[in-house]
């Protein structure tokens, strides 16, 4: 394990099962359909990649790029759009991809802002769900893992960017972030 970590949560093994599942119950599901996959980005770009290449339906990507307003350690739920969809998402089948749930205040946000746009439905897929720390009610659709009360990187979720090429799940150490529960959006 990178020596930064306290433990690792998830390993590689369980996160490629868990994602192999979510990818056939998804095909199962929107059969005859297709699919735009909402990646958000950057935390949810790891896992985006492995989950798309499990899905067997016609399945098309964008990407957005949300900033919470408020200070670093604290989700404001105003969240600022960095980067929008490239295209019009009238008509479609929307599937959101995300790294994890936390206060629910960003994907309420985004999810709000999207239905506003005229798809044919809205779902979310969240890897990780931490749901002790829910502000915002949150329906996640597909949901990876559910995990406790702690601040995790790798696998796409970073702290200060770092973390986010780890194939594993792990659990950061407190003395890497100055101890206390940490609330690190983005
Ligand atoms: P929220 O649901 O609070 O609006 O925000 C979710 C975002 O907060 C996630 O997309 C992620 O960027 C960040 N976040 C929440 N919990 C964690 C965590 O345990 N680890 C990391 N690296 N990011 C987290
Ligand atoms: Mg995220
Ligand atoms: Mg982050």
């Amino acid at each position: 394990m990178h020596p930064d970590g306290e433990k690792i949560l998830l390993t590689e093994e369980q996160i490629k099962l868990q994602v192999t599942k979510l990818g056939r119950q998804i095909s199962q599901d929107y059969a005859n359909k297709e699919i735009l996959v909402v990646g958000i980005l950057k935390g949810a770009m790891v896992f985006l990649a492995d989950l798309v290449r499990k899905i067997t339906i016609p399945t098309y990507f964008d990407f957005v790029a949300v900033s919470s307003y408020g200070s670093s350690t604290k989700s404001s739920g105003v969240v600022r759009i960095l980067k929008d969809l490239d295209r019009s998402i009238q008509g479609r089948h929307i599937l959101i991809v995300e790294d994890i749930i936390d206060s629910g205040l960003t994907l309420n946000y985004l999810s709000d802002n999207l239905s506003s746009r005229g798809p044919a439905s809205i779902k979310l897929c969240a890897l990780l769900d931490k749901p002790s720390r829910r502000i915002e009610p949150v329906n996640i659709d597909y949901c990876g893992f559910t995990i406790p009360d702690e601040f995790v990187v790798g696998y796409g979720l970073d702290y200060n960017e770092r973390y986010r090429n780890l194939p594993y799940i792990m659990i950061l150490s407190p003395k890497i972030y100055g101890g206390g529960k940490q609330n690190v959006t983005a």
